[in-house]
């Protein structure tokens, strides 16, 4: 196989065997224990079928998918379109359910995050990071309990996978999130609108779990419910580079790339995915990407540790491989956690590395860290709880 180069058969055979992986990890079902079905999270053909069932009319569905998807609400008697018998009807068959906040702490600079316990009581964790100049800011959302990727940087990545979030799980997050704040349109149909942007950077690594979030995603950016823009959800993965193509071409998301090291040596060690998908391939499908020739940037995000890849060199070499492919890099100052085996980058060589990377032509804005305090920033993922539970 040429560098950058991925022949279409293979591409598919990975395809095939990563979905067939993530199958093996699949959520629990998503029926009650009573028989009832959770609604939030089909597709509006399943809730078609699901009322075809009971023998209902397909136009329901929209009526139930603005109660869902517009209005928050999670009680079918309040669904004032609809009358009290068919009410009480929906009730005994289905339910609208939220993943339950087990903790929720607010960092010092008004970051918010929450530990959601699922069902079966497993648990992952979503982030609010509220803009501190707009009156607006971006939820940072699970896809996974825990991580297959190991890369060694990162918190989540020393919790191994416990399994996959079902699509209820990963909107369910972004939805009890907006509960929190209140951000449902109101009786008087003002609708705060500060939850405004998803991006999937919580725990876990979403290309590998392609069905679950691809699904989520279009539940989030349907137009009759949350309608968010596809310019407003941003993809980060660490590089599985079969899957990025699917996911630019069907969902068309902003897409933010984990690169952190810029020679195959050094990222086989601190992103291990990189032996099996190295930089030049990961590279070619930035450039093949759907939304990149559309001229929306791609973010190559990358981690400042300390006498590590923060070097002038790297900085470089950096600007060399990204060259003509419309990018933002993301410097993001290496967040500790406990027993982490580097350190942050000293602020003159995130500096001289920004300066290199902007007299390229790209934008090199240093993520501030954000949450530090409550372990809620970049990377720091990952608890106690879950640790134990991963590890029975
Ligand atoms: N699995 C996906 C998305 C989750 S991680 C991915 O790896 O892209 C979101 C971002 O935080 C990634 O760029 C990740 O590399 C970075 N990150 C992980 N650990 C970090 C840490 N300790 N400090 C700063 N950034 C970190
Ligand atoms: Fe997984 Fe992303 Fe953490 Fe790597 S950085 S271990 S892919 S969550």
């Amino acid at each position: 196989m040429n560098a950058g180069q991925m022949n279409a058969d293979l591409t598919e055979a990975e395809r095939i065997r990563i979905l067939a992986k993530t199958a093996r990890f699949a959520p629990p079902p998503a029926r009650l224990a009573d028989g009832r079905r959770e609604l939030v999270g089909l597709s509006r053909a399943e809730i078609i079928a699901e009322l075809a069932a009971i023998g209902e009319k397909p136009f329901r569905a929209k009526q139930l998918w603005h109660w869902i998807y517009h209005q928050g609400t999670t009680d079918f008697c309040r669904m004032s379109s609809i009358a009290r018998p068919l009410q009480e009807k929906l009730a005994e068959h289905f339910v609208i359910g939220r993943p339950e906040a087990a903790e929720v702490l607010t960092s010092t600079d008004a970051t918010r995050k929450f530990l959601f316990r699922f069902r079966d009581g497993q648990e992952a964790e979503t982030v609010y990071i509220p803009d501190r100049q707009e009156d607006r800011g971006a939820v940072c959302i699970s896809s996974q309990v825990g991580c297959t990727l190991s890369c060694r940087f990162c918190h989540t990545g020393t919790q191994t996978l416990v399994r996959n979030l079902g699509a209820a799980e990963i909107v369910g997050q972004f939805m009890a999130a907006r509960d929190s704040y209140g951000e449902w349109p109101s009786p008087r149909g003002e609708t705060p609108r500060l939850l405004s942007t998803i991006v999937l950077m919580g725990m876990g690594e979403p290309l590998y779990n392609y069905e679950n979030v691809a699904k989520a995603m279009t539940i989030v950016m349907d137009g009759e419910g949350i309608g968010l823009s596809r310019r407003r959800i941003t993809l980060s993965t660490s590089g599985v580079v079969p899957m990025m193509d699917r996911a630019g071409t069907e969902l068309g998301v902003n897409l933010a790339v984990s690169l952190h090291a810029v020679r195959d040596d050094l990222r086989d060690e601190i992103v291990p995915l990189n032996r099996k998908y190295p930089i030049a391939d990961l590279i070619a499908a930035c450039r093949r990407y759907p939304a990149a020739s559309n001229a929306r940037r791609i973010t190559f995000e990358y981690v400042m540790l300390k006498g590590i890849n923060d070097t002038e060199a790297d900085a470089r070499e950096l600007v060399r491989l990204i060259a003509g492919i419309p990018a933002k890099v993301n410097l993001i100052p290496f967040n500790p956690w406990p027993g982490s085996p580097y350190e942050t980058s000293t602020q003159g060589a995130i500096d001289r590395f920004a300066a290199i990377v902007m007299d390229a032509g790209f934008s090199s804005p240093v993520r501030t860290p954000r949450g530090r305090d409550i372990l809620a920033a970049c990377g720091q993922l990952r608890t106690e709880s879950r640790r134990e539970r991963a590890v029975a």
